[in-house]
């Protein structure tokens, strides 16, 4: 619901990795019920901004805001619980879990599951991450696979499993890592639903992208970045029409 809805903004974000500067001064607002897309030439700084932003890494400079809360020094799974969710360019699942059991690791880390399972406590929320884990295996058409463990899936199967597994903790903003690598056509168009779906639920989404294709039909607004920095900005076409962006391209 709307109400439900956050915004993630990043203020003057810096990120260096001895004498580079992968990320310099990006201002980047996610909103809530849009899709937003981030692109650029490999090395552009895409993966470590979004590590900014979830938490996987932390900025030297500049602020990250989470629904007006200021999220810069709070470690992954602090923002988890708040409602930011991602998911990684390489896939980590648990292969010898069952793709039932790895989206519930989704839905028990909401629930603050993590910790108390660690102390042997049932979790309060059990029923509740049953549920949540059902729904968001429905979602993304893995039902039939529930109980193979998760190692037996091919990539594309993986990468919808990965998606679901971020869902199932019910965030209210996504991060999305090159969602589509490994996907097959259907897979593809399967995913850009589900996507559309959740944004039209009030989510904000952000995903990086290198298919600008699917960008175009897929995103309401797209960031372009090249050596650090935001290039353009604004609604997707003009964007992606931008000759600035056409010409960055060009140095990956
Ligand atoms: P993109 O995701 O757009 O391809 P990255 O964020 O992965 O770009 O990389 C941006 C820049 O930071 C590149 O020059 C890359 O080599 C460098 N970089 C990324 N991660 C590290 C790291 N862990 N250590 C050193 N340099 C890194
Ligand atoms: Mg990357």
């Amino acid at each position: 619901s709307a109400g439900n809805s956050v915004r993630l903004t990043a203020r003057g974000v810096v990120r260096r990795f001895g004498g580079i500067t992968a990320v310099d001064g990006v201002d980047l607002a996610v909103p809530p019920g849009r899709i937003t897309a981030l692109i650029g030439p490999n090395g552009a700084g895409k993966s470590t901004l979004f590590d900014c932003l979830s938490g996987t890494a932390r900025p030297e400079a500049g602020r990250v805001l989470l629904g007006g809360r200021d999220i810069t020094r709070l470690p992954e799974h602090a923002r988890a619980r708040l409602g930011l969710a991602r998911t990684f360019q390489q896939i980590a699942v648990f292969p010898t879990l069952s793709v039932a059991a790895n989206v519930r690791v989704g839905a028990e880390q909401h629930a603050g599951g993590l910790v108390r399972g660690l102390l042997g406590l049932p979790a309060p929320g059990s029923e509740q991450a049953g549920v949540a884990t059902d729904r968001a295996l429905a979602l993304l058409g893995l039902a039939a696979v529930r109980d193979l463990p998760a190692g037996d899936l091919p990539a594309g199967t993986l990468r919808l499993l990965e998606l679901a597994r971020a869902l199932a903790a019910t965030p209210k903003v996504l991060l999305l890592d090159e969602p589509t690598a490994g996907l097959d056509a259907a897979e593809t168009a399967r995913l850009g639903a589900v996507l559309r779906a959740l944004a039209a639920e009030g989510m904000a989404l952000l995903l990086v992208e290198h298919d600008t294709e699917l960008v175009a039909e897929l995103a309401d607004v797209v960031y372009a970045m090249a050596a650090g920095r935001v290039l353009a900005h604004g609604p997707t076409a003009a964007v992606l029409a931008d000759p600035r962006v056409g010409s960055a391209w060009g140095e990956a």
